[in-house]
């Protein structure tokens, strides 16, 4: 039966990831374990930069975005030697199993590093909501939110001078982002890569809205897919709207984390720990149909993201 567990916070941060430390930590503790935190991802293994904490460790920071216990990247990673010096300071401290928060990169090193002794599993913490083996990713609900409320606000001025936006969204090279603010903020126009730039097709649109009279229109391109300066050039040459970009940055990772997103955290940090309890590792937690799920790490990277073909057809059927 393991003792110790470990959790660290690994690629690009999100809001949730402190929630999921909370669930983690006290189902851990629930459970008769000792619960260490690792700082920096695993540039905190490597360096012993991991220590013990109590069973309200995070709680104070759950409606707080970003991760406590910081997040990096380190490319060497991938290098045995690395790992087996990871695996070694993590022995040392009598440390057999390991909570990874992260991305596919993360999961990665997650898998590796179960094969090297020490039981591992991932949960799917980042904004973009790129992982296929789950609906949603820790930090995609409020991500989502921080968007909206962006979009809401650039309408105002755009409708208050006639103006056209367009707005690049983050998302990596996920889509659901975009998809899912086109239809929360009614946005007129959406580019993904399920969706490629038609430009003949964008252009008589938004030339049927200036001839309806419409006061302005809002064009969402997720991000790694077009210049949107390029864009909004060509916008207004072929249409006559007085247009402008807008990329929305970091402000869209930033930020309380939604109830809704506490919420589906707590529940995968507990359920990891109950499943590193049960002596299960190598796999990484999904929730599917709202329910608590976990896949091989190795075969989750082959699951088919969901191309939403139900959520297009509504942003068609309301525009
Ligand atoms: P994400 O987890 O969000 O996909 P990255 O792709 O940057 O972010 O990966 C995060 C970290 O995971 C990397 O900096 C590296 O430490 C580790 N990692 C990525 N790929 C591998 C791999 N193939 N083997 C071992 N570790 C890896």
């Amino acid at each position: 039966m393991i003792k110790k567990i470990g959790i660290l916070t690994s690629g690009g941060d999100a809001p949730g990831m402190n929630a999921a430390l909370v669930g983690a930590i006290r189902t851990g503790y629930k459970l008769g374990k000792e619960m260490y935190v690792v700082y920096d991802g695993y540039k905190g293994l490597i360096e012993n930069n991991f220590t013990k904490v109590d069973e309200h460790f995070a709680e104070d920071k759950m409606a707080h975005g970003g991760t406590l216990i910081k997040t990096a990247r380190l490319p060497e990673f991938k290098e045995e030697k690395v790992r087996q010096l990871a695996v070694e300071n993590l022995k040392k401290e009598g440390i057999e199993a390991l909570i990874v928060i992260g991305g596919d990169g993360s999961y990665m090193g997650a898998k590796r590093l179960t094969e090297m002794g020490i039981n591992c599993v991932g949960l799917p913490g980042t904004i973009d909501n790129d992982i296929a083996s789950s609906d949603f990713t820790i930090g995609f609900d409020t991500s989502l939110n921080n968007i909206c409320d962006a979009i809401d606000k650039i309408s105002e001025t755009m409708a208050s001078h006639n103006r056209c936006c367009v707005i690049e969204v983050m998302g990596n090279h996920c889509p659901d982002l975009t998809l899912y603010a086109g239809i929360a903020c009614n946005a007129d126009y959406i580019i993904t890569c399920d969706r490629p730039l038609d430009e003949k097709d964008l252009i008589k649109t938004l030339k049927e809205k200036k001839a309806a009279k419409q006061d302005h229109v809002i064009v969402l391109v997720a991000e790694k897919q077009l210049d949107i300066n390029e864009l909004v050039k060509t916008i207004a040459k072929e249409t006559g709207w007085d247009t402008r970009a807008d990329v929305l940055g970091y402000i869209q990772r930033g930020g309380t984390p939604s109830a809704m997103e506490r919420v589906n955290a707590i529940r995968m940090g507990a359920y990891a720990v109950e499943l590193l309890d049960r002596g299960i590792g190598g796999v990484c937690v999904g929730l599917v149909d709202n329910k608590l799920h976990y896949y091989d790490i190795i075969e989750s990277f082959d699951l088919e993201r969901n191309k939403h073909e139900d959520l297009y057809r509504t942003f068609d059927l309301i525009k």
